[in-house]
């Protein structure tokens, strides 16, 4: 083809990349979430919400909290998470998908935070499962013993050893601003994709109108706080750790225009009422900037291939 672009080494996301996650997916999980630490706490959904809050805030996902605190198994939370029998239904893609995947000239793997029989399905209901030469997932981030996620670094940077490739061949492309944020750190070149943002993610843990859990809350407040006395030195490290997908698409590092001139936050995302489908639609976010972190930034897939000579490829 006379394309001398094929050394590139194209690094997908998956969830909010390559289809779109909030439509129903995101929303699934995170209910399977609750659902599943309501279970382990043996508590009422409302509880289980606000525990959920909590953990998100202090270590960044939910299952760092469970797996601190309650001693659950990554992979069994993870698969109860992502359990979709419906799955076929809920998966968005936008045409010209799979051509777009297939034009762009070089190396494809995908990266995804997700467990990997959820992804595989996603793929092959997305018809995008022969696209690319290996699908590296949440059961993959094992580096020594810990659980290392996407931003991990040290993650990354054995992917790159394994498949023999250095960072400034690589294009990372994803919707999760703080990925994209922590890789181009190390080198790596980054295509932001917009075209499935919200302005609230909706797969955020979110407070549930307070019932008669008031009392028990503080409890495990108090539980909390004692346990945190003991695991001080483990907090730093847990905190650098973001974890599963649904739960890392972050608007407070996303510049969006919320129209009323300023920014979404932390604090309001994830202790905003969730919102209610039938008589408030989900906003697209309108994304105004890109941060000087992002090389390229595309709406979808077939702008990439547009794009692709801007960054040098
Ligand atoms: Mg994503």
């Amino acid at each position: 083809m006379g394309d001398t672009s094929g050394d590139t080494v194209w690094l997908f996301d998956l969830d909010n990349t390559l289809h779109d996650a909030s439509h129903a997916i995101f929303p699934a999980i995170n209910r399977l979430m609750t659902a599943y630490v309501a279970r382990v706490l043996g508590s009422d959904e409302a509880t289980a919400s606000r525990v959920r809050v909590d953990y998100w805030q202090r270590y960044g996902a939910t299952l760092l909290g469970m797996i601190r605190h309650h001693q659950v198994d990554p992979a069994d939370f993870l698969r109860a998470a992502h359990d979709f029998p419906e799955l076929a239904d809920m998966v968005r893609v936008r045409r010209g998908l799979v051509a777009g995947l297939s034009r762009l000239p070089g190396r494809k793997i995908l990266v995804t935070n997700a467990p990997r029989d959820y992804a595989l399905a996603v793929m092959a209901v997305a018809g995008i499962d022969r696209c690319f030469e290996r699908v590296v997932a949440i059961e993959d981030m094992w580096v020594h013993g810990h659980l290392r996620p996407k931003p991990d670094r040290r993650m990354l940077r054995r992917l790159l050893a394994q498949i023999g490739v250095a960072p400034h061949r690589v294009v990372l492309v994803e919707d999760t601003v703080s990925h994209l944020k922590h890789y181009a750190a190390m080198g790596i070149r980054t295509a932001w994709v917009t075209g499935f943002l919200r302005t609230l993610a909706p797969s955020r843990p979110h407070v549930v109108p307070a019932q008669a859990g008031a009392a028990r809350d503080a409890a495990t407040r108090s539980m909390l706080a004692a346990e945190d006395r003991q695991h001080v030195g483990h907090t730093a490290q847990e905190r650098s750790v973001t974890l599963v997908a649904a739960e890392s698409q972050d608007p407070s590092a996303v510049p969006v225009n919320d129209g009323a001139g300023g920014e979404s936050n932390a604090h309001t995302a994830a202790t905003a009422p969730q919102m209610q489908p039938d008589h408030t639609p989900r906003v697209r976010a309108r994304v105004v900037n890109r941060p000087g972190y992002v090389d390229i930034k595309v709406q979808l897939m077939h702008q990439l291939l547009r794009q692709k000579r801007r960054i040098g490829s």
